[in-house]
């Protein structure tokens, strides 16, 4: 009998990908491709529903096609995604009302401030966990209900559906069968309340959202359902959906509480497992559903940066200081500091735990000595900084320190950033052979409900190092660092409030 794989759709901000997997959690087929950005006006992000479906489905037709595989060779479908973004499709006809609105979309600020005015904030974040903010799906889902034509009637009649990405592509691979969201996607659109698993009443109606267009809350594993078999030639189970960082966290094996990841991307995502237990934060982090299986949902801590490897490619496009991002270790090797140097990447404003969308990027402490190599050095170590903020802040609300500290993303290829974070985080970290953890969260989450694999045990002992990098910087130097790059966040705040 041949192998059976697991193949997972990775649908992310600017690609869509599909890889199969293997019992070992070995890439056995890969296919990726960019689909359309869509910028109406400054500050507003969208995509086009049918071309997310339809690159989506194009690469998994394509990693079958590259190892000559069919239906009967796929066990299951995982799925994870872009969180946050918004779809409001046709019940009957399936065709979308309008563009998908993007987590990075900002066009609801100013419903935002309003819902700040009203006092909202502490209800809001005790019962979802999230601060009010558009990055969140529901501000965004009222916006389409005001600003489309009919579309509050024909949500209010039942005939339109809302759904994050998950919930889009799940409901299009049934042919229309199955209209559910997982609870780990569910908790990033601001309308649900993650104690109860349940949309939470009070804040449909602050917001005017019919119940009606909502998906079925249910467990990231679990089999929801079978894609159409004209889809792939034949059905297959669909079991498994998380969203990106929470599924990252899984394909990490950070199944026990304490044990955290951070993801060195476009942005920088660290999560911690607090358990059976929602935290509450003090400190500017939001508090998630990490995923449920069975009747058991685990909960985790999530602090988001919002510019992390982006500030390197900001400084091969924009400066042009390097050919490609690799580049960047060889670079700040060749020096033995910064020479004083700090770059604060607040190009968009600063994420956790500042939380300022007035701050804006600099690069402080200039002397005449400093080259292209200090730079770039700086901006690497402004990944390490910022991680160290939120690590700061995750183990004052978790009140213990983090148990294991695990690693991945396009960045964390890079061995001089993450010598350099263990040095200021004072502890070690581990990097997985394996750095694509997204993808392989949502094929465990999907083959753990099939019996593919048969426990989260069997998992753990798929995850295999490929390095442990140790702390050596003496402590003096380390906080003479970590309390220049503080007074050097502290020039950047408020920036474009002042000028
Ligand atoms: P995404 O968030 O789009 O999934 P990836 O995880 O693929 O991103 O990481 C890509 C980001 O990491 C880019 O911003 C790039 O500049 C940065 N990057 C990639 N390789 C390196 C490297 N070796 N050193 C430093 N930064 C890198």
């Amino acid at each position: 009998m041949r192998e059976k794989y697991v193949m997972a759709l990775d649908q992310g901000t600017t690609s869509a990908r599909c890889i199969l997997y293997d019992r070992q959690g070995r890439q056995v087929s890969v296919a990726q491709k960019e689909f359309r950005q869509i910028y109406p006006r400054e500050g507003w992000v969208e995509h086009d529903p049918m071309d997310i479906w339809s690159t989506q489905m194009g690469v998994a037709q394509e990693a079958m096609l590259k190892v000559d595989v069919t239906s009967e060779d796929i066990d299951s479908i995982g799925i994870t995604n872009q969180r946050e973004t918004t779809v409001v499709w046709d019940r009957e006809t399936g065709e979308p009302v309008y563009n998908a609105i993007v987590w990075q979309c900002r066009r609801t600020a100013g419903f935002c401030d309003q819902l700040k005015r009203q006092g909202l904030e502490d209800m809001i974040k005790s019962r979802t966990g999230l601060l009010i903010d558009p990055y969140f799906s529901a501000t965004k889902l009222r916006w389409i209900l005001e600003n489309v034509d009919g579309a509050r009637q024909r949500a209010e009649a039942g005939q339109l559906l809302f759904g994050t990405i998950e919930t889009w592509l799940i409901w299009r691979l049934t042919g229309g069968k199955v209209h559910i969201t997982d609870y780990s996607n569910a908790s990033r659109t601001m309308m649900f309340n993650i104690h109860t698993l349940r949309w939470d009443e009070d804040i449909l109606r602050v917001m005017g959202i019919p119940a009606c267009m909502l998906p079925e809350p249910r467990p990231s594993s679990m089999v929801y359902g079978e894609s159409h078999p004209r889809i792939f030639g034949g059905a297959i189970p669909i079991s498994g959906a998380a969203g990106d960082q929470q599924s990252a966290l899984f394909g990490q094996a950070c199944f026990s509480e304490g044990e955290a990841k951070n993801t060195y991307g476009t942005g920088g995502f660290m999560l911690v497992n607090t358990g059976i237990k929602p935290v509450e934060s003090k400190n500017g982090l939001l508090t998630t559903v990490a995923w449920g299986i069975g009747n058991e949902v685990n909960y985790a801590l999530e602090g988001s940066v919002f510019i992390s490897g982006a500030s390197i490619q900001w400084l091969r496009d924009e400066m042009g200081l390097l050919g490609n991002a690799a580049r960047s270790e060889e670079m700040a090797r060749s020096v033995e500091d910064t020479a004083g140097a700090y770059l604060i990447p607040a190009f968009t404003g600063l994420g956790a735990p500042y939380w300022d969308p007035y701050a804006r990027g600099a690069v402080m402490g200039l002397t005449r000595g400093v080259n292209k190599n200090h730079i770039v050095r700086a901006a690497l170590e402004s990944m390490a900084y910022q991680t160290y903020d939120l690590m700061t802040a995750m183990t004052e609300d978790t009140g213990r320190p983090i148990s294991t500290f695990k690693v991945d993303g396009g960045a964390a290829a890079n061995d001089f950033l993450l010598e350099f974070q263990a040095d200021i985080l004072g502890m070690p970290l581990c990097r997985p052979e394996c750095i694509e953890t997204t993808s392989l969260g949502a094929a465990y989450l999907a083959g753990l409900a099939t019996g593919y694999w048969s426990s989260r045990e069997d998992i753990t002992s798929n995850w295999r190092i490929d390095k442990v990098f140790e702390s050596s910087m003496e402590k003096e130097k380390k906080d003479r660092l970590i309390s220049g790059w503080h007074e050097a966040v502290g020039r950047t705040l408020g920036w474009a409030k002042k000028v």
